[in-house]
């Protein structure tokens, strides 16, 4: 049996890692075996490198092995769950300037390419290179190192003629077959000016689904260049991520009711966010005491968890309050809107991790229609994903973003730290109705506080 054929076997292996992997993802269930399937792939896949002939420098190779690998595990280990969407963003922007340095010297060779292989790299290139720049300026935004939005002056417009003289560049290359260097430098410098351009203008509500769809060009830049390369393993791997990161976009944008053209040429704006009617009613505070025994005496209780929870690392302390709830004869669910926190399956990972069953997780859904029948609801920390603006506010920058219904409960506990407002920086009218309470200090203490009532009440 030949070299190439057993690279090829452990190919088609490595292709079943990733689709068997990415399988077992979709539910919390299996997902960490996922993960490490698809790690296998990744390291078989890498390893196979190694049994190409002619591959050059591999003293190299194993330094960039050694510093990507190196670097990855320690950022992997210490980073904080809630900083998680801008390490992916980050990591993204990595797979698509790879795809894209691939795309530069191929074409940069000096060797006369085909038609079909320079298009490919071309194509490949410029996406992997917006992927690139963009996925950056997403990292800088959610990491705290751009404050803020830029929008320039008929920014769609530039937005166009920046992408018409990026993509007119890009069939110089390709017509000339044998791009001069000056040529491919202006046809890169181009892209990256175009993936950070496009990128400035778009608030950090939207941030993670952009940072999806460039997931989703990374794949595909990826796979562009397997093709190029004649490489099945970044093929398939290309085309895996290119589909998954299409339908989470797909997914996200529909959960946040805003069509993904919206999200990047019609960004949510500060002075969109801070407009909207004013707000009548005030805010009514509880005491944990007060709280608890209404929790305590209830027969029904939804628990919706938001970011805050995340943040306040709080779910240790609501699994086990849902425990003495139940102890106590009252029945408890958890419901989980699809962009709860700061990721998809945000909510879902932090209740497995602290051990509460999945049979008492709800999606919105399945549990938006039980709220009328509901005692208390209690929301931890989550604030947008509970606004009812988005059924009601025309005017709303979330309105027609599907929302779980909790003022529809009797009554409902709102834990957070004070007046703070959510993600999309719009104001809150459930705070301030009729049927709501307000449980102010942070999630975890406050939760800890409503605890220690509830076994008073019990004892
Ligand atoms: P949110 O709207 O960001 O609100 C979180 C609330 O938690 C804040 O109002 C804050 O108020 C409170 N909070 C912060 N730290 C806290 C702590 N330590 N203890 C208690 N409360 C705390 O959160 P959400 O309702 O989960 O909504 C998620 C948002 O992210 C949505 O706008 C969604 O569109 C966006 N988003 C999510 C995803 C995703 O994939 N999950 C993707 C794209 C966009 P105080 O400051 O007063 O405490």
């Amino acid at each position: 049996m030949t070299v190439k054929v057993l690279i090829n076997i452990s190919y088609f292996a490595v292709a079943l890692l990733f689709i068997l992997g990415l399988k077992a993802m979709s539910s919390p269930v299996t997902a960490r075996r996922g993960i490490i399937w698809a790690g296998v792939g990744m390291v078989l896949a890498t390893l196979v490198t190694f049994a190409w002939p002619h591959m050059g420098n591999y003293a190299l190779m194993v330094i960039a092995l050694a510093l990507g690998g190196g670097l990855s595990w320690w950022s992997g280990k210490t980073v904080k769950m809630t900083d998680m969407p801008q390490m992916v963003a980050l990591y993204n922007g990595m797979g698509g300037g790879a795809a894209a340095a691939i795309a530069a010297i191929e074409l940069s060779r000096g060797e006369t390419h085909a038609p079909m292989a320079a298009a490919l790299a071309t194509m490949g290139g410029l996406i992997g290179t917006i992927s690139f720049s963009g996925s950056l300026v997403a990292f800088a935004k959610l990491q705290g190192i751009m404050r803020k939005t830029f929008r320039l002056p008929a920014q769609n417009a530039v937005n166009i003629i920046l992408a018409m003289l990026t993509i007119i560049s890009g069939f110089g290359i390709v017509a000339a077959s044998h791009a001069a260097t000056l040529q491919i430098f202006i046809f890169f410098a181009l892209a990256l000016v175009l993936g950070a351009v496009i990128t400035m203008p778009i608030g950090g509500a939207d941030m993670p689904v952009v940072i999806s769809l460039f997931n989703a060009l990374t794949g595909l830049a990826v796979g562009f260049e397997g093709y190029v390369l004649n490489n099945p393993a970044l093929i398939i791997a290309g085309i895996v991520v290119g589909s998954a990161g299409t339908l989470l976009t797909q997914l996200m944008a529909r959960a946040m009711n805003r069509p993904i053209t919206n999200i990047l040429f019609k960004p949510i704006t500060g002075e969109a966010q801070t407009g909207g009617t004013g707000i009548a009613g005030t805010l009514k505070e509880v005491s944990a005491l007060d709280a608890a025994s209404m929790l305590r005496y209830a027969q029904k209780v939804i628990i919706v968890p938001g970011y805050g929870m995340a943040v306040g690392q709080a779910q240790h302390k609501v699994k086990e309050m849902s425990v003495l709830l139940e102890e106590a004869g009252v029945g408890v669910k958890f419901a989980i809107h699809p962009v709860a926190g700061r990721m998809p399956g945000h909510m879902n990972v932090l209740l497995a991790e602290a051990g509460v069953s999945y049979d008492k997780i709800f999606d919105l859904e399945e549990i938006n229609g039980e709220f009328a029948q509901t005692d208390v609801a209690l929301v931890i920390g989550a604030n947008d994903v509970v606004n009812p603006a988005a059924r009601t506010e025309k005017s709303s920058p979330i309105y027609g973003m599907p929302v779980l219904n909790v003022d529809h409960a009797h009554t409902v506990i709102v834990i957070k730290r004070g007046k703070g407002a959510g993600y999309s920086g719009i104001e809150n009218a459930l705070f301030y109705a009729d049927n709501t309470r307000m449980l102010y200090g942070t999630a975890q203490q406050v939760v800890n506080e409503v605890i220690k009532h509830i076994k008073e009440l019990s004892s």
